[in-house]
C-alpha cells in the first residue's frame, strides 16, 4: 500500500516536472519572439520617422535585411542569455557542493577554471569581430540581390547575366567564409575550455596523489561534482560565445535605430488655412557642406499661379522641388508659406494641401482604387472616380477586367507607362490639393498620354497653385511664369513671352523644343 502510494506520488511528480519543463522551455522562446517583434517595430517606426534626406541615403536591401535575418539573429541573444543563466546557476550549485566537501581543492580548481574563462577572452573577442563581419556580409549580399532584382530587365537585355551571377556569387562566397570562421571559433572555445578544465582536474589529482592524501573517498565525490560542474561551465561558455555572435547583430540594429531617430523629420504644429503665398528668401542648399547646389534663391508665388521650372540637367530643379515639398530643409535662408516657415506648419494640414507627381511614380501592389486612395482613408470612392476622370485614366480603368478593383502591381504588366503616370496624377488629385508639384509629368510618355496629361493640367489651371519642372514646350505653355535655374542660381523668373526675349538659355531651349527636342 505504501509502495503504491509512493509510486503514485512519483508518477505525479514526474508529470508535474514534465509540465514545468515544457512551460520553462516556452519562456525563452516567447521572450525571444517578443524581443524580435519589438525590435522590428522599433526599426520600421524609426525609419518612417526619419527625414527624407536620411531615408534617401538608405542602401537598397539594407532595411529588409535588418528587419529579417539580422533581427532573427539578435533574438538569439535572448535564448543564449537564458541558457547561460540556467547553466550558471547549475554551475554555481555544483561548485558550492564541491566547496562544502573540500574547500581547498574546489577553490583551487574553480579559481583556475574562472581564470581560464578570462584567458579565453581574446578568442571570444574574435568571435564577436568575426560575427560583425558576417553581419556586414549578410547586408552586402542583401543589397546585391536587391540591385539584381531592380536591374533584372537591363541585366537580361545587356547579356550581363553571367557577370551578375559571379558578382552575387562573390558576395555569397565572402559570406560563407565569414560564417565558417565564426562558427568554427564558436565551436572551438567551449571545447578548449572543457579540455583545459579536465586537464587541470587530472593534474590536481596527480599532485594530490603524489603528496599522498587520506581522504580519497571525499576527493572522488569532489571530482565527480567538478566534472559535472565543468559540463555546465562548458554550456556557459557556449552561451557566452552564442551571445558574442548575436550582439553584433543587435549593435547594428540599435545603431541604425539611433541614426534614424537622431535624424527624425522635424514636426511642425502651426496651422494654416489655405496656401496663399509660397516664398523662398535667400535659400541655399548643399548636400555636402560647402558645395551649394542652390544658391541664394528668392522668389514669391501667389495662389492659383502655374509656375514652370526649366534649366539644364544638374542645375538644381529637383532639389528645389524637394525643398518645396518640405522633403529637405534649406541649408540657409527661409522657405515660407503664408509667411510661416514651411517646416513649422502642422504636418497633417500640410500633407492634405500638397500633392506631388514624381517623374517615375511607384505603384502599390493592390487594386486601382487602393493605388489612387494611397492609404488616405478619408478619400472616398467618389473622389477616386472624379480624380480618375480629371486625370483622364477613368476610361482606361473601365476597360480593365475588374475596373477599379483590378489588381495592379509594382511592376504592373497590365499598366503602361502613360497609364501609370495618369493613375498617379489621379492619386495626386484625389486629395483635392491646393498646391500641386509635378516633375515633368509627360517626359518619356507617348504622345496620346502626353496630350491627356496636358489636358488634365489645363483643366487645373487657376484652381490650385502649380509648380512643374518642364521639359516640353506644351508644359511650358501652361505656365503663367517660368523660372530659369542654372548652376544653382535663379537666373530669371518671368512670364514665358518675356523670357524669350531676355534669357539666352530659355530662347535656345524653346527654339530646340520647337524642333521637337525636350528642354
Ligand atoms: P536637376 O533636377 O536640375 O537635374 P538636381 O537638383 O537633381 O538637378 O541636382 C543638382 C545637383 O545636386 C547636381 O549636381 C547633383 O549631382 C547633386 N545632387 C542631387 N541629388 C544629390 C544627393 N542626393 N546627394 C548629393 N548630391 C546630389
Amino acid at each position: 500500500m505504501r509502495t503504491s502510494a509512493l509510486l503514485a506520488a512519483a508518477a505525479i511528480l514526474a508529470a508535474v516536472r514534465l509540465l514545468l519543463q515544457i512551460v520553462v522551455a516556452r519562456l525563452p522562446a516567447r521572450l525571444s519572439g517578443q524581443v524580435q517583434s519589438q525590435l522590428r517595430e522599433h526599426l520600421i517606426s524609426a525609419f518612417l520617422q526619419a527625414s527624407w534626406s536620411e531615408k534617401a541615403k538608405e542602401k537598397e536591401g539594407h532595411l529588409q535585411e535588418l528587419m529579417g535575418g539580422q533581427t532573427y539573429q539578435s533574438g538569439a541573444a535572448v535564448l543564449q542569455l537564458a541558457n547561460g543563466l540556467s547553466a550558471a546557476l547549475m554551475f554555481l550549485t555544483l561548485a558550492a557542493s564541491a566547496f562544502i566537501l573540500s574547500p581547498g581543492v574546489a577553490a583551487a580548481v574553480l579559481g583556475t577554471a574562472v581564470a581560464l574563462f578570462g584567458g579565453l577572452r581574446p578568442l571570444s573577442r574574435r568571435v564577436r569581430n568575426s560575427s560583425a563581419s558576417t553581419s556586414a556580409a549578410l547586408v552586402a549580399q542583401a543589397s546585391g540581390v536587391a540591385e539584381s532584382v531592380r536591374m533584372a530587365e537591363e541585366v537580361q537585355v545587356f547579356g550581363a547575366t553571367e557577370t551578375e551571377r559571379s558578382r552575387i556569387s562573390s558576395l555569397v562566397q565572402s559570406l560563407e567564409m565569414h560564417i565558417i570562421r565564426t562558427k568554427t571559433l564558436i565551436a572551438i572555445v567551449p571545447v578548449l575550455y572543457q579540455g583545459a578544465v579536465i586537464a587541470l582536474i587530472v593534474a590536481g589529482l596527480a599532485i594530490l596523489y603524489a603528496v599522498g592524501t587520506s581522504r580519497l573517498a571525499a576527493l572522488g565525490a569532489v571530482v565527480l561534482l567538478l566534472v559535472r560542474a565543468s559540463a555546465y561551465g562548458q554550456q556557459l561558455q557556449t552561451s557566452y560565445q552564442g551571445l558574442g555572435e548575436a550582439l553584433p547583430y543587435l549593435d547594428r540594429l540599435t545603431s541604425t535605430i539611433e541614426r534614424y531617430l537622431a535624424n527624425a523629420q522635424r514636426r511642425g504644429d502651426r496651422p494654416i488655412d489655405f496656401v496663399r503665398t509660397v516664398e523662398f528668401e535667400s535659400v541655399s542648399f548643399a548636400y555636402k557642406p560647402g558645395l551649394s547646389v542652390l544658391r541664394d534663391i528668392t522668389f514669391s508665388i501667389r495662389t492659383g499661379e502655374a509656375i514652370g521650372v526649366v534649366g539644364p540637367s544638374g542645375a538644381g530643379k529637383s532639389t528645389l522641388v524637394q525643398i518645396l515639398l518640405r522633403l529637405r530643409e534649406p541649408s540657409s535662408g527661409r522657405y515660407l508659406v503664408n509667411q510661416v516657415t514651411a517646416e513649422d506648419i502642422d504636418d497633417a494640414t500640410w500633407q492634405r494641401k500638397v500633392a506631388y507627381l514624381p517623374q517615375e511614380p511607384h505603384l502599390l501592389a493592390g487594386t486601382v482604387a487602393e493605388n489612387i486612395r494611397f492609404y488616405r482613408d478619408w478619400v472616398g470612392d467618389d473622389l477616386i472616380a472624379s480624380s480618375a476622370k480629371l486625370a483622364h485614366i477613368d476610361s482606361d480603368i473601365m476597360t480593365w477586367a475588374n475596373g477599379y478593383h483590378t489588381v495592379i502591381g509594382q511592376r504592373a504588366d497590365a499598366v503602361s507607362g502613360g497609364q501609370r503616370q495618369r493613375l498617379c496624377l489621379a492619386r495626386a488629385l484625389a486629395g483635392n490639393p491646393e498646391f500641386l508639384i509635378l516633375d515633368e509629368p509627360t517626359s518619356a510618355l507617348d504622345s496620346q498620354s502626353e496630350h491627356l496629361i496636358q489636358e488634365s493640367l489645363e483643366g487645373l489651371r487657376g484652381k490650385l497653385t502649380l509648380v512643374v519642372i518642364a521639359h516640353r514646350l506644351t508644359t511650358i505653355r501652361l505656365c503663367d511664369r517660368v523660372m530659369v535655374i542654372r548652376d544653382g542660381l535663379l537666373e530669371a523668373f518671368a512670364p514665358a513671352e518675356l523670357l524669350y526675349g531676355s534669357n539666352d538659355f530659355y530662347r535656345n531651349a524653346i527654339d530646340l523644343a520647337a524642333l521637337g527636342r525636350p528642354i
